[in-house]
């Protein structure tokens, strides 16, 4: 078992952890500050030792696995400091946030979704004309301005079983199997299951644009926002 140090604390940016196992170019640690891809959001990268991690990927179970740069050779049982690529995860968590209140901004079915460093989307099941760029932007900014405090809250796989309409976008299902499920609370904005990294408060995204709006399919309308910086 991995200990995911994200969950509790994405601010964490560095740590010391042991291996535990190695993969190829791959190694699992007893514990991580690194995100995994999934729900969307890219995975992390950054330094373990003195190689880089180009990227990280979900093992089996909690695992994960740091892809490290071709011709690293840690061995199991080494203990080596880890560094995020603070910048990058920071625009993640800055527009990942973003998302929660896109969702909330459009009403209409999430049908997909992806976090990018430098952009971020959701695809909705909406009529274009339904999709204002302008009143986009204004609900966002409206929401960035009120710096509401995020909260994670967790609930039981019965609990979530018994409310679906918590689970509504990110096009994949929130980790289940541990017997309760993380939510991501933005109080009067949005409520949903969600296993990622957020930032404390909506000021911190910043200033957003809507860089584009295209069809994507019949019931995939893509609404791609930016940060401002
Ligand atoms: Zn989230």
């Amino acid at each position: 078992m991995t200990q995911l140090l994200f969950r509790d604390d994405p601010y964490l940016k560095a740590c010391e952890a042991t291996v535990v196992a190695v993969h190829g170019d791959a190694i699992e640690l007893d514990r991580t500050v690194f995100y995994p891809m999934g729900g969307g959001q890219a995975g992390d990268t950054g330094k373990i030792g003195d190689w880089r991690v180009l990227d990280t990927r979900k093992g089996e179970g909690d695992g994960v696995l740091h892809v490290l740069e071709p011709g690293a050779s840690p061995r199991v049982g080494d203990k080596l400091p880890m560094q995020l690529d603070w910048q990058r995860r920071h625009r993640l968590m800055r527009l990942h946030t973003a998302l929660h209140l896109l969702c909330a901004a459009v009403k209409a079915p999430v049908t997909g979704g992806r976090i990018q460093a430098d952009k971020a989307h959701l695809d909705f099941d909406i009529e274009m004309e339904r999709l204002v760029k302008e009143a986009i932007e204004a609900r966002l900014a409206e929401c960035v301005q009120q710096a509401v405090e995020t909260k994670i809250l967790w609930v039981s796989d019965a609990e979530l079983d018994a409310r679906p309409e918590l689970v509504k976008t990110m096009s994949v299902a929130p980790p289940r199997g541990e017997g309760r499920v993380r939510l991501l609370e933005i109080p009067g904005v949005d409520l949903q299951a969600c296993g990622g990294t957020h930032v404390a408060r909506t000021d911190e995204i910043g200033a957003l644009r809507v860089a584009k709006i295209r069809s994507e399919g019949k019931r995939n309308k893509r609404v791609t926002l930016e940060l401002v910086d």
